[in-house]
């Protein structure tokens, strides 16, 4: 495996073939007691009976060990395929769905996230930490059994150096952050909200990409979803989420989750450290969720133009009306 930068749109590309450590399907690997061998990252909670596990993936993307150490050959930028790849089991029973789990179940997976992008950054040679959730067939889950999965890079993935990109601008120009900004106006217009608990908000973005996107973002401003927090907060965070899966579930059984926070800034090379200056003032978390709903027009989005064909002042007045108990 090797990462190869695209000069022109200046993507890194993850290019080879994962060795393929042979596990098979049957029994399920993420099963308690199926893989005596792999010692796992971490327990929560960490005395008695586990609820959430972590473990390296049996067939990472990238390895870590050793430098990325970036060459040339000719004109074209190559680094190693450095970084950390894990799985992140969000209960031990097989077939128990993050969407069905209690609050405080939800909130344990939550702070299982936070405690793992927190140590992955204090390794230094990674730039970024990505969470993320392909549930369902449609959305290309390895597993029926639920879980997450982290990546730890020694790139920042193009999509998040787009939302550095703007986010630094916005402040630069208005000394706000245009995360604040967006979910203050969404509130005031309670269009495209769906839903709140405590400080937490979903809402469809304005320029949804696909039908019934969501965001979940806090009205706080906070740049790291890993910082610790006071009380009860996370246990909101987790309440709206189990209710937005359960709406969004109703509409489509497969979604990409990806949650967005601000980069690693022990990361002090090159054009990135540029961004650190401002980054607590301009970054803001959130979580981007991208149902998987049948398009009749899809041939327009093969990635390069995305067409919507619901409105999401549409979707959002949908979603509320959808039981988020069910
Ligand atoms: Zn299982
Ligand atoms: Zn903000
Ligand atoms: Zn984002």
């Amino acid at each position: 495996m090797e990462l190869r930068k695209d000069p022109i749109t200046r993507s890194w590309v993850v290019v080879g073939h994962p060795e393929r450590e042979k596990v098979r399907p049957d029994p399920c690997p993420l099963c308690a007691g199926n893989r005596p061998e792999v010692r796992a990252i971490l327990d929560l909670p960490t005395h008695g009976p586990w609820q959430v596990r972590v473990y390296p993936h049996f067939r990472p993307l990238y390895r870590i060990e050793g430098e990325p150490g970036r060459s040339a050959e000719g004109i074209y930028d190559r680094m190693a395929a450095t970084g950390a790849h894990e799985i992140i089991v969000e209960s031990p029973e097989h077939t128990r769905s993050l969407s069905r789990m209690s609050d405080e179940e939800i909130e344990r997976v939550l702070e299982a996230y936070a405690l793992r992008i927190a140590d992955l950054k204090r390794d230094a040679r990674f730039k970024y930490v990505t969470v993320f959730k392909n549930q369902g067939a449609q959305a290309g889950e390895e597993w029926p059994h639920a879980h997450s999965q982290i990546t730890a890079t020694t790139f920042v993935p193009r999509r998040i150096l787009y939302e550095l990109r703007s986010a630094r601008e916005w402040y630069r120009d208005r000394e706000r952050c245009v995360f604040c900004d967006i979910l203050s106006q969404e509130i005031r217009q309670a269009k495209r909200v769906v839903d709140n608990a405590g400080d937490y908000y979903a809402f469809c973005p304005y320029a949804s990409r696909v039908p019934y996107e969501v965001w979940l973002m806090p009205k706080t401003h906070n740049h790291q979803f890993e910082a610790p927090l006071a009380g009860e907060s996370r246990r909101h965070l987790a309440s709206l989420l189990g209710r937005t899966l359960r709406r969004l579930l109703q509409v489509s059984e497969s979604y990409h989750m990806v949650l967005h926070t601000s980069p690693n800034t022990l990361q002090t090379k090159g054009e990135l450290s540029e961004y650190w200056r401002t980054i607590a003032g301009d970054y803001h978390w959130h979580i981007e969720i991208l149902p998987i709903v049948q398009q009749r027009s899809k041939s327009y989005s093969i990635k390069e133009i995305y067409f919507n064909g619901t409105l999401p002042e549409d979707a959002a007045e949908s979603l509320r009306k959808l039981d988020p108990n069910k």
